[in-house]
Order: C-alpha cells, then structure tokens, then sequence
C-alpha cells in the first residue's frame, strides 16, 4: 500500500468512526448498555472479520479506533485478556457453540478473562506445567497450581492449560480449557510486585470443576491451541497493545453499572506504564534538556528503535497472510521490550534528580518513574527475551534445536527421572 493510499485508509476510517458515534455515543448510557451497542457494531476488535464480530480491517485499526473514541470524548472500547488473546484462540480453534457462548461476552466486555499458563515449575518450559485434568463422565476435575496469573482476581474465565494426558510426550498430553473461577474448588491469592501493585495472583485448583464442553480444540491439542494464544499475546504486545483494557471488562472490574460518560473522563491507569516518543520530546522541552547532546542521541536511537519495530509489524502482516509468522512475533516482541526499557530510561535521563520522587509528589503523578520500575517485566511476560531469541534463532536463522532430552520421553516418565535426579538417585 501506498503511503497515500494508506494516509486515505486512515481518513475512510476516522471518518466512519466519527459518524457512528455521532450517531451512537450517549454519554448516560450504562457501561454495560453501551459496550454492547460498540461490541455488536465490530469497534471491540475491528481487526476480526465481520462474521467474527469484526469489521475486516487491518490489525492497526484497534489502535486508530481506540484513539479516536477517546478524542471524540466517548467510553473506549473495552479491553483485557479476553480480548487480546482467548477470543482470537476461541475463534480459530472452538466449535460453534464454543464460540457463541465465549466470544461475544468478550466483544461486548460483559465477562473478563485472564492466563492459567505460568506455574512454578513451568515458565519457559511451559509444557513441562503439572496441574492435572482427570475426565469424570462430562466433566473435568482439576487440581494443581499457577502463578503470575495476571488480573486473576477481576477475570470471570481463565485460558486453563492442563495435562489431560501424562502418558505421552509433554507437549501431546495437555488440553485448554475455558475455566470458570467462580466456584468453591479455586482460592485466588494476591502477589504485590516491585511497582507496590499486585496485578499478579497465585490460583490454587483443588479438585475444580470445567465441563468437557468448554474444552477447546480437542483432547490432548492443548498444545497448538497455545500456540494461538501465544501468537496473538506476543503480536498484541508487539503492537504495542494494551494488556488489562480500561475500564476492566466484566461485572467484577466494577465498570459495567456506572455512566459512560462518566467512565470516560477517567485517566486509564496503563498510560502510565507506556512512555511515547512524543511524550519524551514533550517532557524534554518541558525539561529544558532538548539541546542536551546526550539527550537528543538516546531520542534518535529510540526514534530509529521505533521505525524498526513498526516495518516488523509489516513484516509479521505479510508473514501471517502467508501461513507463518510465529518467528516475526517473537522478534517483535522483543522490539517491544527494547522500545519500553529505552523510553523508561530516556524519561529518567530527562527528569535527572526530579526521577527520584515517585507518586503524586513526581512530575506528572510519578508516572516516568511507574514506567521505568514496570519496564523490567516487558523481558518476562508473554516468554522472556532469551526464549523469544531461540525462537527467532531456530526458526528464522536456522540454527539447530535447543537441546530437548525428554522429547520423545513420556511426561511420567521425565518427571520420574527428575525426581531421582533431585534425590541424588540418578
Ligand atoms: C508482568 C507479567 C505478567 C505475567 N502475566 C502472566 C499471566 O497472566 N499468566 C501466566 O500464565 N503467566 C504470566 N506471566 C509469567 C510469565 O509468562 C513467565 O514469568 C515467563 O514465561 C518466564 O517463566 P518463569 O518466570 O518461570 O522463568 P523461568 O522459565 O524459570 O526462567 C528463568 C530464566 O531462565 C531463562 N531460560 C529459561 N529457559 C531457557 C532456555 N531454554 N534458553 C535460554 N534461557 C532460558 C529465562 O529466560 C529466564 O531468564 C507474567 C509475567 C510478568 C512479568
């Protein structure tokens, strides 16, 4: 595409955009009454198909929609976990019924959803996770644990993985579900990170409840199903998308009862997190440091980080159309990460001394110095920065394999050896 034919993309859809609020924004709708009207209209995630709930546009349109119901003054669209990585898992690996019952509470913000993946023995080599699924007629009873399990305390469902089968190699015993958390088998416990916030939660399943209709993708395919996820979490964050969604989504983040016109003056929480170039050229002029030399060298070096990370989102669209693209979301990824670190830094750099004070007192709430103690997360979540280069190492470059001694092994039987192993037994 054209830059001319791209600027017009750009200006159809402001335009659409506009016209529809102006029809449809009401500030005294309820949240709930109005995320349903945006749900059904397509703008939750324009990037889907229109038979998907989309509207069939181009995966940077969210972004340009999202600004632009913000600009007009109206609630955005809503957000979270859901949105960013179960409904786009739901839609290419659920059934019918699977995806009329989960997808359009997502659209429509009406349920919230967080990531059963991480567990205290499986980060990385997450097929190695032990939370077991045992089948009891119709149902599935489910007990073990996970952690990092970010927003766990506001979502209504989990993207459960669990070994449903440890007879067979790690990667072919495990299934995905569509886990309700209400329900007496789960206990939910808050984990405060270095920001003083707890977005994370350890979640304990004892002998927890999921019924086989909520099983995605088939018995034992939990493993590509992942994949799914894991594509559209690392693309998502390699476009910059935002995780939590503001308000939160679902009846528990408390947003769904209140005006909309009232939930859309609140300053979203997340723009603390991320610190863009035009907010560094702002505060460096503001600052009085955009002739410092020093200053001005590390915004060239971010500008051209910048540039590099969008020609691979381009990229990775090319890529995706023609079948690949899983090697493309991990070096964006990792762009994303390099671009977040840099922009904490170069905030700091500007701020000198006035970095130090964090909260209200700090320049703009403190909210460079939220950034910058946030920053570190962006190289551990959605697979850290060195297991994103092996991806991009084995499947772009060609390198051979990481070695994997219990491939061919079952999961019983690996983790039989690596207890002897702990046991000074073998
Ligand atoms: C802000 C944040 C939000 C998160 N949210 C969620 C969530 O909602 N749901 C969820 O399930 N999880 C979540 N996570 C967890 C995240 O996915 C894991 O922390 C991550 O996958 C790493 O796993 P681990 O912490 O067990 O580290 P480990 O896997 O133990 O890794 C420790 C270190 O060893 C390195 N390493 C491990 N294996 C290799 C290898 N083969 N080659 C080279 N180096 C290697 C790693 O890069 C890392 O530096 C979140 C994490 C963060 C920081």
């Amino acid at each position: 595409m054209s830059s001319e034919d791209g600027s017009k993309a750009g200006t159809d859809l402001a335009s659409e955009v506009v016209s529809w609020l102006e029809a449809n924004w009401d500030p005294a709708l309820s949240v709930e009454e109005w995320w349903r009207l945006v749900g059904r209209a397509g703008w939750s995630a324009p990037h889907l198909s229109v038979e998907e709930g989309g509207r069939g546009l181009p995966r940077s349109a969210d972004r340009q929609v999202r600004a632009l119901f913000a600009s007009h003054g109206a609630l955005r669209p809503p957000g979270g976990l859901g949105l960013l990585m179960a409904a786009p898992t739901i839609l290419r690996h659920g059934t019918p019924d699977q995806i009329e019952r989960h997808v359009p509470p997502i659209l429509e913000g009406r349920l919230a959803w967080c990531q059963l993946f991480s567990e205290p023995g499986a980060g990385s080599d997450l097929a190695g996770l032990s939370t077991r699924a045992v089948r009891d007629g119709e149902k599935w009873v489910i007990t073990g644990q996970k952690v990092w399990s970010s927003m766990a305390r506001e979502a209504d469902y989990g993207m459960l993985l669990a070994r449903t089968n440890p007879d067979v190699p790690k990667h072919a015993g495990i299934s995905w579900f569509a886990f309700p958390l209400d329900q007496p088998g789960v206990t939910i416990r808050p984990l405060r990170e270095m920001t003083g916030e707890a977005l994370f939660n350890e979640v304990f399943l004892d002998g927890a409840i999921c019924d086989h209709a909520d099983l995605i993708g088939g018995e034992n395919n939990g493993w590509a199903v992942t994949q799914t996820t894991l594509f559209f979490e690392r693309t998502g964050i390699g476009a910059g998308g935002n995780h939590a969604g503001f308000p939160n989504p679902g009846p528990k983040g408390g947003a769904l009862g209140r005006l909309a016109g009232e939930a859309a003056k609140d300053v979203p929480p997340g723009n603390n997190k991320v610190v863009s170039f035009g907010d560094l050229t702002e505060l460096a002029q503001r600052m009085g440091k955009n002739d410092d030399p020093q200053i001005r060298q590390k915004l060239a070096r971010l500008w051209s980080y910048i540039q590099i990370g969008n020609w691979n989102v381009r990229r990775g669209k090319a890529e995706a159309k023609a079948g690949g693209g899983a090697s493309v979301a991990s070096i964006g990824k990792l762009s994303q990460t390099r671009i977040m670190k840099l922009s904490a830094e170069v905030a700091l750099d500007i701020l000198g001394p006035a970095g130090m004070v964090t909260g209200e007192s700090g320049v703009d709430h403190g909210r460079f110095v939220d950034a910058f103690v946030f920053a570190p997360a962006s190289s551990i979540y959605g697979g850290t920065d060195e297991i994103q280069r092996n991806i991009a190492a084995e499947r772009t470059l060609g390198l051979p394999r990481d070695h994997r001694p219990d491939k061919d092994v079952s999961f019983s039987e690996a983790l039989r050896h690596q207890q002897a192993r702990r046991s000074g037994r073998a």
